[in-house]
């Protein structure tokens, strides 16, 4: 039974890596596109700031154009002056005078206007251009790094499957169809930790007389609400896919007062596997002595 039961848990663990690599392929380009997000709106910024300096020029170019050629007026205009005999005549070429010299005046305030606005544009484009390069530089990385993700991710289930296919024979049918049946019903989450009398998946509690008999590990159990196939985590025989300490252990009665701080607690959990299992193990030596559940660990299971 035991060995059956850990061939399931196997089984789920590798389903669960096969599931989590292909979420992984599938939303390794829209991470990408994430990551890029700062980029894109730099270059959008810079093509909007281009645009500006091009209309600028432009501008300008125009306005340097017609104050050529009012120039040119002018100077025809200044010789005409110098040849007119007739009155109305020079009345006709001062009054022309005064339009060019107006004209000019308001292309030359134009040109300045536009003179101080190229300056503005042109001090965006260094800042700007150089942040590009850097955000350039940070996404090149970030992308290097999500793609060895995307590949390690592509190996990881290759080996997953493989190891699969090595597996499934050895699983008795019955037990792998039952397995099948659930994960389809179940989000491809066909097993269930419980840990201190809960149901990891579902949260609920089971009912103790079920605790109980789950821990003696001779049967395969389900859960009262979600069905799924239960194991008891903290069994040493599962010591393999045990993620978390034994709450039991962690808080034995008589050492209340020198318990951890919950944060600092928290710190000693993470990577500390192999302790815990070993811990875990000696919990269970304890436990068989008795057979029973401690009274704490059942009123939690009540909670
Ligand atoms: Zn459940």
């Amino acid at each position: 039974m035991q060995d059956n039961l850990l061939k399931l848990i196997t089984l789920q663990d590798l389903d669960n890596k096969i599931r989590t690599c292909r979420q992984n392929a599938e939303d390794g380009p829209n991470k990408i596109q994430t990551v890029r997000e700062r980029l894109t709106a730099l270059e959008a910024e810079k093509a909007l700031l281009d645009e500006k300096v091009a209309a600028n020029s432009a501008g300008r170019l125009e306005l340097e154009g017609q104050i050529e050629e009012l120039s040119l007026r002018k100077t025809t205009n200044q010789g005409r002056q110098k040849k007119t005999r007739s009155n109305n005549e020079y009345r006709a070429i001062m009054k022309e005078a005064d339009l060019i010299a107006a004209g000019l005046a308001a292309k030359e305030d134009e040109l300045l206007v536009l003179m101080a606005e190229a300056e503005k544009l042109q001090a965006q484009l260094p800042p700007l251009e150089a942040e590009i390069e850097e955000e350039s530089k940070l996404f090149a990385e970030k992308e290097a790094a999500i793609q060895l993700t995307l590949s390690q991710s592509g190996q990881q289930e290759a080996l997953a499957l493989a190891k699969r296919e090595v597996l499934l024979p050895t699983i008795p049918p019955a037990m792998l169809s039952r397995y099948k049946t659930i994960a389809q019903n179940r989000d491809g989450q066909a097993l269930s930790p419980v840990v201190q009398g809960m149901c990891r998946v579902c949260r609920l509690s089971i009912p103790p007389q079920l605790y109980n008999e789950l821990q003696k590990n001779d049967k395969l159990l389900t859960c009262p609400n979600c069905a799924r196939i239960l194991y008891w985590m903290h069994h040493p025989y599962f010591s393999e896919f045990c993620t978390e300490p034994n709450p039991q252990v962690q808080t034995p009665i008589t050492d209340k007062k020198e318990r951890k701080p919950k944060a600092e607690e928290g710190k000693l959990r993470k990577g500390a596997k192999t302790k815990v299992t070993k811990k875990v193990s000696k919990n269970l030596e304890d436990d068989d002595s008795d057979s029973q559940l401690p009274n704490d660990d059942r009123t939690i299971a009540h909670a």
